[in-house]
């Protein structure tokens, strides 16, 4: 059933559970709910029948409620409005968002919108619908972000599918939604032009959690030699280029990334002579790297830990790669060790860093403690909205 229209049917609580709602998380999982969710959209209440909040439900996602707000009002065009603006307004506040870069423009629970992703590639717009709830009230707001989107110069959409909507148990989407593609979408980083394939690219098409980072690397890597492993389309490794690297490697498995770094590389006006293709598994092929040759290493990897279950599998797997990466560096060279599985905690990462320094049998310093940047943010309420750490080394 579709119940797109207010009231929202009632969904109600075990006793006691209203507890939880005090704290305002956006999420409610199943066992605290007194049945199962009948209707996608839902006023959610206590025992007794009081509605407490607002939100989106799932009668097949353990996670079964996303609560919109804390409020017995609808989730209305003017609640979407307003919500929209208020995200882009940060964005456009911290100078993030521009008719040329890459930027998210709305972050899900971060947002306050939780299960929807909307990231800003220049003149396009890619959506991550998550909730099937969000599938019921496609109608009212999707004209509001269009309206905004227009308004600031967007005139291609594209929506991708985002892992969760099977939980959910929506189809996967991958479509231009609106306006006409002819390819690959160009943004600017810093000195950077990036190229994004919105249909075909990983994720919505780019890393933009990294950006920061890469500018770092941009900034110091004149003269050195740097190894970009888990390179995706070469973003670190073009900065790296265009900061004066003597010799750039990109590390990935997959092939159409890696042939996207080597056209992005010349696109920048790099020398190919200076970068180097390594396809192939990660594990495998930093084995074989020449202890100490690289000066600036940068290890991002996929997210290991997709669940809390694959903790300890996936601390081994950061613990080795790290490892790997670690062995690489030169001394008194540069590491980078990322980890976007937020089921991984900081201090469990830092630990996984620390043993595979220890194992590696090499010291470092600390100069930074990383995370995600100003376009992702997250809510206080919802901690595990944080999810990108990473550390900066110095390695002996
Ligand atoms: N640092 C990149 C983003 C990396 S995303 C950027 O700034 O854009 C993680 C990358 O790891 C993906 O490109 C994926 O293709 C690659 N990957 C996943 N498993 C791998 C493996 N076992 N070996 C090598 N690359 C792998």
């Amino acid at each position: 059933m579709n119940h797109a229209h207010w009231p929202y049917p009632i969904l109600r609580l075990k006793p006691g559970k209203e507890a939880l709602l005090s704290k305002q998380h956006p999420w409610m999982y199943s066992g605290a709910l007194a049945g199962i969710p009948a209707s996608t959209l839902v006023r959610l209440a206590d025992a007794s029948g009081n509605v407490l909040a607002v939100g989106t439900a799932s009668s097949s996602n353990p996670l079964a409620v996303r609560v919109f707000r804390f409020e017995d009002a609808p989730l209305d065009a003017a609640f979407f409005k307003e919500r929209f603006q208020q995200a882009l307004a940060l964005r456009k506040t911290l100078a993030l968002d521009g008719p040329e870069t890459g930027c998210r423009w709305i972050f899900g629970e971060g947002d306050r919108l939780p299960g929807l992703v909307v990231d800003r590639y220049s003149h396009a717009l890619v959506l991550q619908v998550g909730t099937a709830g969000l599938e019921t009230l496609r109608e009212v707001w999707w004209p509001e972000l269009l309206d905004l989107a227009k308004a600031n110069g967007i005139s291609v959409f594209v929506e991708r599918s985002q892992s969760g909507r099977k939980e959910e148990g929506l189809e996967l989407v991958n479509r231009l939604l609106k306006g006409s593609l002819a390819g690959p979408v160009t943004i600017r980083e810093g000195a950077a032009n990036l190229t994004v394939d919105l249909m075909k690219g990983q994720k919505t098409g780019f890393f933009l959690d990294q950006r920061e980072h890469r500018l770092t690397v941009g900034r110091v890597s004149g003269g050195s030699r740097v190894l970009n492993a888990f390179g995706y389309t070469g973003g670190f490794s073009i900065h790296a280029g265009l900061g004066g690297a003597s010799a750039v490697a990109t590390l990935d498995s997959s092939a159409p990334a890696l042939d996207q770094a080597e056209r992005d590389w010349v696109l920048n006006g790099l020398d190919p002579a200076q970068h180097m293709r390594m396809q192939g598994d990660a594990f495998e092929l930093m084995r074989e790297l020449e202890p100490e040759s690289w000066d600036r290493v940068i290890v991002d990897p996929p997210a290991f830990a997709k669940q809390r279950k694959d903790l300890d599998k996936a601390f081994k797997a950061y613990k080795d790669v790290f490892r790997l990466g670690a062995r690489a560096t030169s001394r008194g060279g540069l590491l980078w060790c990322f980890s976007c599985s937020q089921h991984l905690d900081r201090a469990r990462f830092q630990e996984a860093v620390w043993t595979a320094l220890l194992e590696a049998g090499r010291e470092a310093q600390v100069l930074a403690h990383l995370g995600q940047p100003f376009d992702h943010p997250y809510s206080l309420n919802h901690p595990e909205g944080f999810y990108l750490k990473g550390l900066w080394l110095r390695v002996f």
